[in-house]
C-alpha cells in the first residue's frame, strides 16, 4: 500500500513539476505537503480513487487583474493584482493580501495552498485563499497607498464578500491598508459590511488581539512544544527575524514568558542587542513612524546593526523564530543554528525554511514547529473577528487571547496525535499536514465531486 501511495504522489508531483516549472515556490510548498500525506493515502485508497490530490493542488479559481493608479506626480502607474481562491470545501475562502515587489503567481499560489491546511487546522470553518500585488509600499506617501488600495479593491470587490471570500493583511498590508480597502468596498456596495475583510481596527469592526495574534500564537505553540522536553521560554536566548506584526508580538510574548530576545531585522539588515531588545523602541520606530530597524542603534548604542538579513542566523540562540519571509533560512544557515546549539525553531512566517533546512533540524533532533500550525493564530483570530462581526458583538482582549491560546493548544495536540496515529511520532510537520488535510478531504468526499 505504501508503495502504491508513493507512486500515486510521485505521478501527481511529476505532472505538476512539468506543467509548473516556472513556479518554484509553489512546487516547494506542494512537495512538502503532499509527500507527508503518504501514510494517509496508504491507509485510505478511496482517497486516490477520488483523485483528492489532483483536485486539491488545483486552485478552484485564479483571478489576475490590472491595477492602475495615479502617483503623487500625476503619472499613472500599473501593477498586477491577484486573488487565488484555492479551496472552499470547509468554508468561505480566507487568507491575506500581500503587497510586495516579489509577488507573482507562484508566491500567491504557494501561500494559498498552505492556507488551506492552516485554516483547517484552526478548527474554524474557513477555506483557503491568498492574494496581493507586486506593488511596493516602501517609500509611497499615504495618499498613494490610499489610491492604490482603492484601485485594487475596485477590481477585487467583484470576487469577494462576507460569505464568499474574506481577505486580510499579510506582508505590506496592515491596519492602514485594510482601512482603505474596507472603505472602498463599502463605498462600492453602498453598505456597511464588516464581515468582508479582517484585520480592521477595533474601533470599526476589528477584533482586539488580532494585531498580536500571529506572534503570540507562534510563541504559544512553541511553548507547548518545549513542554515535551521539560523546558519553557524562561531564561532562553531567542532570535526573531523581521520587525513587522508577527515578529513584534512574537518578541513581546517571548519576553513576557521570561525569554531574552537579542535580535530582530528588517529587509536592510539586523540589530543585535546583547542586553535584550527594548520592544518599546522597536514599536516606536516601526509602528510609530514606519522607520528602519537600524535606527534602533541611535537610541541604544549598546546594540549593533549589521547589513544583510541572512546573517542574523549566525547569532547563537536557544530558540529561533523566523518571522520575516519565505526561504529566509537556507540549509547552511540551519546548520549554523544547529552548530550553535539551537533547541527549537518555530516558523512565524510562511515557509521561512527551505526543505533542506528542515531536514537539518530533523536529523539533529531540533524541535521544529511548522508554519501552518505555528502561525495559524493570525487567521484563527481573523475567524474570531468574523464571528464577532456576524454577532454584532465585541469581545475583550482577554477573551480573544484566551480563545487564541486554546486554539494553539488544540492545533498542537491535533498535530501531535495525527503524527502518532500515522506512524511519525514527534514529527509535527507531518502531523500538521495530515490533521489539516483530513478535514478538507472528508469535506470534499462528503460534498461530492465539485
Ligand atoms: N496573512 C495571514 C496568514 O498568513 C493571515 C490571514 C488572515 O487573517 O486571513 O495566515
Amino acid at each position: 500500500q505504501q508503495q502504491i501511495a508513493i507512486e500515486y504522489i510521485d505521478s501527481v508531483y511529476n505532472e505538476l513539476q512539468e506543467s509548473h516549472a516556472h513556479e518554484p515556490e509553489f512546487l516547494q510548498a506542494v512537495k512538502e505537503i503532499i509527500y507527508s500525506l503518504t501514510p494517509v493515502f496508504a491507509q485510505r485508497p478511496e482517497y486516490m480513487k477520488a483523485s483528492l490530490l489532483e483536485r486539491i493542488v488545483e486552485p478552484e479559481r485564479v483571478v489576475k487583474f490590472r491595477v492602475s493608479w495615479e502617483d503623487d506626480t500625476g503619472k499613472v502607474q500599473v501593477n498586477r493584482g491577484y486573488r487565488v481562491q484555492y479551496s472552499s470545501a470547509i468554508g468561505p475562502y480566507k487568507g491575506g493580501l500581500r503587497f510586495h515587489p516579489s509577488v507573482n503567481e507562484s508566491i500567491i499560489k504557494f501561500l494559498g495552498f498552505e492556507q488551506i491546511f492552516k485554516n483547517s487546522l484552526t478548527g474554524q470553518p474557513i477555506g483557503g485563499a491568498k492574494g496581493g500585488s507586486d506593488f511596493d509600499p516602501k517609500g509611497k506617501s499615504d495618499s498613494e497607498i490610499m489610491r492604490f488600495c482603492q484601485a485594487f479593491m475596485t477590481e477585487l470587490h467583484k470576487y469577494i464578500g462576507p460569505h464568499e471570500d474574506v481577505p486580510a493583511g499579510d506582508i505590506g498590508v496592515g491596519a492602514r491598508e485594510i482601512g482603505f480597502l474596507f472603505g472602498q468596498y463599502n463605498r462600492i456596495k453602498a453598505a456597511y459590511l464588516p464581515g468582508v475583510i479582517t484585520g480592521k481596527l477595533p474601533r470599526f469592526g476589528g477584533s482586539l488581539g488580532r494585531k498580536e495574534a500571529t506572534g503570540y500564537g507562534t510563541v504559544y505553540f512553541v511553548q507547548e512544544m518545549l513542554q515535551e522536553i521539560n523546558e519553557t521560554f524562561e531564561g532562553q536566548t531567542v532570535v526573531v527575524s523581521g520587525s513587522g506584526n508577527v515578529s513584534t508580538y512574537a518578541m513581546e510574548k517571548a519576553q513576557q514568558l521570561g525569554a531574552k530576545v537579542v535580535a530582530c531585522s528588517d529587509s536592510n539588515g539586523y540589530i543585535y542587542d546583547p542586553t535584550g531588545i527594548k520592544l518599546d523602541t522597536v514599536k516606536e520606530i516601526k509602528e510609530g513612524r514606519g522607520g528602519r530597524i537600524k535606527e534602533y542603534v541611535d537610541v541604544h548604542p549598546e546594540a549593533t546593526f549589521t547589513e544583510g538579513c541572512e546573517n542574523i542566523w549566525t547569532i547563537p540562540c536557544d530558540i529561533a523564530l523566523p518571522c520575516a519571509t519565505q526561504n529566509e533560512i537556507s540549509e547552511d544557515a540551519a546548520k549554523l543554528l544547529v552548530a550553535n546549539g539551537v533547541k527549537a525553531v518555530g516558523e512565524g512566517a510562511n515557509m521561512p525554511n527551505t526543505l533542506e533546512a528542515i531536514n537539518v533540524y530533523f536529523s539533529n533532533n531540533v524541535l521544529f514547529a511548522p508554519a501552518k500550525a505555528a502561525n495559524a493564530g493570525g487567521v484563527a483570530v481573523s475567524a474570531l473577528e468574523m464571528a464577532q462581526n456576524s454577532m454584532r458583538l465585541f469581545w475583550t482582549f482577554e477573551e480573544v487571547d484566551e480563545k487564541l491560546h486554546e486554539i494553539m493548544k488544540n492545533i498542537y495536540r491535533n498535530s501531535r496525535e495525527a503524527a502518532k496515529e500515522f506512524g511519525h511520532e514527534n514529527n509535527l510537520l507531518i502531523g500538521a499536514n495530515i490533521a489539516g488535510f483530513l478535514k478538507v478531504a472528508d469535506a470534499m468526499i462528503a460534498q461530492g465531486v465539485i
